[in-house]
């Protein structure tokens, strides 16, 4: 089988559909959405749905603004959940205060409204928080949250309802490169040609590049999650203690989705690790007395996608015509995702980008040695 499109996008998670979605607003209907498993079936519904700007890196910062500008538009038309319920970095090392009110200073620079609050003030946000070993806080009012599932689903029946064609079980293989310009691509099903082509596939982008002769520097590390049953609101924001690097958020079903941090090796084949409920647990039960009482519903692990300098992949292939990519989020792609699909479709209509410091995350800057820099390494 044999099928033309002028769009194809390989990889139907956040990133993928939110990229459809921008197109068609552009009144391209002829996508083709392929995706080899079911969609959101690889980061995005393993995600803890948190959305914020107060990142260390101009790029970044700017892209999440952008997103959290886009955010409740795209709450309102495909009708999903949006709040923003804020973040808050529990401090309980001097030097971490220190560096944070650096941070803040950086964020301020950029309009991101974060301050540094006292135990007090945290109390307040979060009553049964115990605040004992806290020294402050950093809260980030911006912050928020949005519904993972009905973000990615809605979106898709709207995209499909414009007609994108969506091939769920259809493997892409590789991309058929004819002189300097891609032109089809290799799937389970048949051939698809395509005028552009956007890999947009997760970790899953390494291998269909690998395969067409082109290496892209991503790691997959796994990262383990667990919720408990749904209760009802508690508290608001998403809460990172910053000393062991794990967070603990009460998604909008109302369960409480605590991802922590553990070693791991990148690439290795997912496995599950049954000690991460009693790291998990302990972490946050000396927080919150009453944890140890609450049902965990389900556990399970997913990926980071990483790049060398944390930051996506984004934009067009530096030597091949046609040929686009959005990946490597580095675990920030689901708050990231809408103004990734604005500036994917910039780049393939040939527009001015509305976040012009996004040109820094092309793909030719780990070639070049231009890698992101941040002031720290942050969450
Ligand atoms: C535990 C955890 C917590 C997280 N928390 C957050 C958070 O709070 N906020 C946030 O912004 N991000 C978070 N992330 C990261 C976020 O989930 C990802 O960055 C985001 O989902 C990436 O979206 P994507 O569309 O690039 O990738 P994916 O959702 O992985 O989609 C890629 C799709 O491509 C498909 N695919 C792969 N290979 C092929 C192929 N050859 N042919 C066809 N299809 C293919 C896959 O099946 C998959 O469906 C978290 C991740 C994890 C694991």
């Amino acid at each position: 089988m044999v099928m033309k499109t002028r769009i194809a996008i390989i990889g139907a998670g956040i990133i993928g559909v939110m990229i459809a979605r921008f197109l068609v607003e552009k009144g391209i209907n002829d996508i083709v959405l392929m995706e080899k498993n079911y969609p959101g079936s690889g980061g995005t519904f393993r995600c803890a749905t948190g959305i914020r700007a107060s990142f260390t890196s101009p790029e970044h910062v700017e892209m999440m603004k952008r997103s959290i500008e886009l955010w409740p538009m795209l709450s309102r038309q495909h009708g999903f959940t949006y709040r923003r319920d804020g973040y808050i970095w529990l401090l309980s090392e001097e030097k971490h205060v220190e560096m944070f009110k650096k941070i803040v200073k950086f964020h301020h620079e950029y309009n991101v409204p974060t301050k540094i609050v006292i135990p007090e003030e945290i109390k307040e946000m979060v009553p049964t928080l115990n605040t004992e070993n806290i020294l402050a806080g950093v809260y980030d009012p911006l912050a928020g949250k949005a519904d993972c599932f009905k973000a990615l689903l809605n979106t898709l029946e709207y995209v499909k309802n414009k007609g994108v064609k969506l091939l769920t079980g259809t493997n892409a293989e590789k991309i058929i490169i004819k002189g300097s310009k891609a032109y089809a691509i290799v799937t389970n099903k048949g051939v698809i040609e395509a005028e552009k082509i956007i890999v947009a596939a997760g970790y899953g982008s390494k291998k269909i590049l690998k395969n067409s002769g082109i290496d892209v520097p991503l790691e997959n590390l796994p990262k383990h999650a667990l919720i408990t049953e749904a209760y009802k609101p508690l508290f608001k924001p998403l809460l990172i203690d910053w000393s062991t690097a794990s967070y603990i958020i009460q998604v909008i079903h109302g369960g409480f989705l605590i991802g922590a941090n553990m070693k791991e090796e990148p690439d290795t084949i997912p496995r599950n690790r049954i000690d991460y409920l009693y790291l998990a647990v302990k972490i946050w039960s000396k927080y919150f007395k009453w944890l140890p009482y609450t049902r965990i519903l389900r556990y399970w692990t997913g990926y980071y996608v990483m790049t060398p300098d944390h930051h996506p992949i984004l934009g067009p292939h530096p030597k091949i015509e046609n040929l686009y990519l959005a990946t490597g989020f580095s675990g920030h792609g689901f708050m990231m995702a809408p103004s990734v699909g604005e500036v994917m479709t910039q780049y393939i209509l040939g527009e001015k980008l509305s976040v012009p410091i996004a040109k820094n995350l092309e793909l030719e800057r780990f070639e070049k040695g231009e890698y992101v820099k941040e002031i720290a390494v942050f969450g």
